[in-house]
Order: C-alpha cells, then sequence, then structure tokens
C-alpha cells in the first residue's frame, strides 16, 4: 500500500516554513508511505546577485541542503521512504548548465517545472497582470513549447503542475487539447511521469493540476502518475489527497510511480 507526496518544500527555499524533518512528520501522520523532499534548485539560469532569495534555495546553501536529505532519508528508513530530490526550473537557452548541476547529486528522482519564460515568473501573483496583456492561449503555446523541450531534454523523471498558467484563473480562448496531446504524446516516449497535485486547489483556479480532461489523456496514453501537495507548510503535505486519490481512481490509475535513485517502479495506489 503506497501513497506518495512527491513534492514539498522547506524554510530554505525562501517562501516555505518548516524544517524537512517537520515535512517528514507531518507525512507520517498523514498516512504518506513515500515523501519526496523538492525544494527548489538555486536559479541556476540567473547572476548570482540578481537571484531573488524568496523563490529558491541559494547556491551555498544546496550542498548543506542535500546532506541533510541523504541524513534523513537513512534516519526515517524503515518508517517512511524519504526520497532525495530537487524541482529543478527548465529555462531555456540554460540546458547545458542544468545537465551539469544535476550530474552532481544523486537523486532519486528530479522534478521539473516551468515557472520561468523569459524572466517572467508565470506564477507570480504580483506578475499575474502579464496574462490580461496578450491573449492567454499564447501564453500557453509558449508554456507548453518550453515543457516540450523540458522533456525532451531528458533530465526529469516528474513533471509538477503541468497546466501551471492557470493557476489564476486564465484559461485560454481556443482549445488547446493538440498542443497538449503533442505534449503527452512526448512525455510517454520519454518515460516521464506527471504529478497529480492538490496544491491547485490552493490557489484561484481551485482545481487540482492537471485538469480533469488533461487525466483522462495521460490515462488514455498510460503516463505514469504520482500523488504530490506542492507543500510550502508541514500542515499541507498529504493536502486533500482524498480528493486526488478519488479523481484518479475515476480516471482508472490505480497505481502510482515510485522512484529510487532514478528508477522507477509501479506500486498499487494505496
Ligand atoms: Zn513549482
Ligand atoms: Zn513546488
Amino acid at each position: 500500500m503506497t501513497v506518495t507526496d512527491y513534492h514539498t518544500h522547506t524554510f530554505r527555499c525562501g517562501h516555505a516554513t518548516g524544517t524537512m524533518r517537520d515535512y517528514v512528520e507531518a507525512a507520517i501522520r498523514a498516512g504518506i508511505t513515500d515523501v519526496g523532499l523538492t525544494d527548489h534548485l538555486w536559479l541556476y539560469f540567473q547572476p548570482n546577485e540578481s537571484r531573488d532569495r524568496r523563490w529558491a534555495i541559494a547556491e551555498d546553501q544546496f550542498d548543506v541542503h542535500y546532506a541533510e536529505m541523504l541524513e534523513i532519508r537513512e534516519e526515517y528508513r524503515g518508517r517512511i521512504d524519504v526520497r532525495v530530490s530537487v524541482e529543478a526550473d527548465y529555462a531555456a537557452g540554460h540546458e547545458e548548465t542544468l545537465l551539469s548541476i544535476l550530474s552532481r547529486y544523486e537523486f532519486d528522482f528530479v522534478l521539473g517545472s516551468v515557472h520561468f519564460m523569459d524572466g517572467w515568473l508565470i506564477d507570480d501573483p504580483d506578475q499575474a497582470h502579464r496574462y490580461r496583456e496578450e491573449r492567454v492561449a499564447e501564453i500557453y503555446r509558449r508554456y507548453f513549447e518550453n515543457l516540450r523541450r523540458a522533456i525532451a531534454l531528458g533530465c526529469f523523471d516528474v513533471l509538477a503542475h503541468f497546466d501551471l498558467p492557470k493557476k489564476f484563473g486564465f484559461l485560454p480562448e481556443e482549445d488547446l487539447s493538440a498542443i497538449v496531446g503533442e505534449t503527452l504524446d512526448l512525455a510517454r516516449e520519454k518515460g516521464v511521469a506527471i504529478e497529480v497535485s492538490t496544491g491547485g486547489l490552493r490557489k484561484p483556479i481551485g482545481e487540482i493540476y492537471p485538469a480533469p480532461a488533461i487525466l483522462k489523456e495521460m490515462r488514455m496514453r498510460d503516463i505514469p502518475i504520482v500523488l504530490s501537495s506542492d507543500s510550502h507548510s508541514p500542515d499541507e503535505v498529504g493536502y486533500r489527497f482524498d480528493r486526488s486519490m478519488t479523481l484518479v481512481r475515476e480516471y482508472g490509475y490505480d497505481e502510482l510511480a515510485v522512484f529510487d535513485k532514478r528508477q522507477r517502479r509501479t506500486v498499487p495506489l494505496g
């Protein structure tokens, strides 16, 4: 019986509270059997001096953070599976830097995200006005283009918040199912899993990532899933998993992917 929560943050990223230990303890209490520590990789694609400390772990803190993840994984062995991981941004034009950073660490899985497009942090509430300044469908189009490049790069095991541009409730003016389908085809081809995240339920859109229509397309392609909360405080671990578990079952999923040293296995959903 397995329940994953493969998306958690800690105080180190600058916009979350709680230590790793707080999250792991909270996961045990919430009945999670497999927890991923996925704090934000430093903003490697920006010059060090212009990196905003609110968005990611500082580069000079990451090794301490990594060492602590290894320790916690050992300490909790037998009680809960702790996965050493990271939420890493894809940033067009900086692929080689990312690959070189990731190769320095032994992660259990790497969670891939597109939060930045041409320097715009697309999920920052202070920059959400940008969705009113151009056609929303164009923003989604660019987002999925970036996501496809991220998938093609081959360094991500799981994709985070697959339809992130919906966060503030701005939806495309036209049907984008073809572009979504192409993105899912590539994920399938590359063997990348996709998270089903209750994080979206805490946002203006009030909907799980990905949307039901996308989940249906994922199931048709047999794309593996993990459950996650994108928790930014320990009490959000396993946040409303009753909802996501019911949803994925409704769409025909009865298995989850779990990761150990970048190897994926499939296990029955708890
Ligand atoms: Zn994210
Ligand atoms: Zn996150």
